[in-house]
């Protein structure tokens, strides 16, 4: 079991380069022009194969239109990100349904679950916001790619944990928006080791700048996601409750207020046990 957990989280640490649901929505941008026709075959894993009872994690790649993003998708093409990932995933989960995993030029910065599919998008805008981001902080153009790909790899398990909830039809009360970061947060300090503490920083930073940059409109308030400002507090309180001692410098410098950090441990632990026990029924054995 908790090989096949181990499974499941290297997937993300193999894709670097993708995206999950973003700041303001989930939904797919339905006024996007949809991405030129597909010319990558979807390439489902080979030790696996769909069958009545069970689905495959299964991999799509959509052409790019514009020149900008051709080297982003080269990159991804090659590496076989998303081959890998869907490999991994597959080994860790059996999924009721196929589910495409598939990086897309959309028309947005964006990346989002479809359950009617189901799959995955993660678009290349994405990637490219995030690195103006972080460049626009001060950060070096080296360093802004780092974090860039650090980030993404908060929000394509924010997105992975909206399809687990879905394709299992988890029983999560409370808002679905929170319960994805946390599956995020919890998935990347146990199993990604200094990458995953990386991406909940590098997410908790986006989420400062983004904040500063946009404030909070009415349509902010109204929005299902939290709002930045407390997606940052609360990335920060999963990571310092994680490991009190070794992160008690967000608390000293005070980054993480005192109130909120003495809540942050038994906070931790509970999205923690939850996660876990959530997905355990659904582990390939
Ligand atoms: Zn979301």
């Amino acid at each position: 079991m908790r090989q096949n957990l181990t499974n499941l989280v290297m997937v993300f640490g193999l894709l670097l380069l993708i995206t999950g649901c973003v700041w303001r929505s989930d939904r797919p941008d339905l006024t996007a022009a949809k991405p030129a026709a597909t010319t990558t075959p979807e390439v489902p894993p080979s030790n696996y194969i769909s069958d009545n009872d069970q689905g495959v994690f299964k991999v799509e790649h959509r052409d790019v239109r514009s020149a900008k993003f051709a080297e982003l998708d080269r990159q991804v093409r090659d590496a076989k990100l998303l081959e890998k990932a869907a490999d991994k995933l597959n080994a860790a989960l059996a999924p009721p349904r196929d589910v495409i995993l598939r990086t897309a030029e959309c028309g947005r910065a964006n990346a989002f679950y479809t359950p009617k599919e189901p799959s995955v998008t993660v678009c290349f805008e994405l990637m490219d916001h995030f690195y103006k981001v972080f460049r626009s902080s001060g950060e070096s153009s080296a360093e802004a790619y780092n974090q860039m790909f650090d980030a993404v790899r908060f929000v394509f398990l924010h997105e992975v944990g909206h399809a687990l909830i879905d394709l299992y039809s988890l029983p999560i009360t409370g808002n679905e928006e929170d319960a994805a970061d946390r599956c995020s947060a919890f998935i990347n300090i146990e199993y990604l080791g200094k990458d995953g503490v990386d991406a909940v920083l590098a997410a908790a930073k986006a989420f400062d700048l983004g904040s500063k940059r946009s404030g909070s409109s009415r349509l902010d308030l109204a929005d299902e996601h939290l709002l930045q400002e407390q997606r940052f507090y609360n990335s920060l309180c999963m990571l310092y409750g994680s490991d009190t001692a070794k992160y008690q410098y967000l608390v000293t410098n005070k980054t993480l207020p005192a109130e909120r950090a003495g809540r942050c441990q038994a906070e931790y632990a509970r999205s923690k046990n939850s996660w876990t026990a959530l997905l355990e029924p659904y582990r390939r054995k």
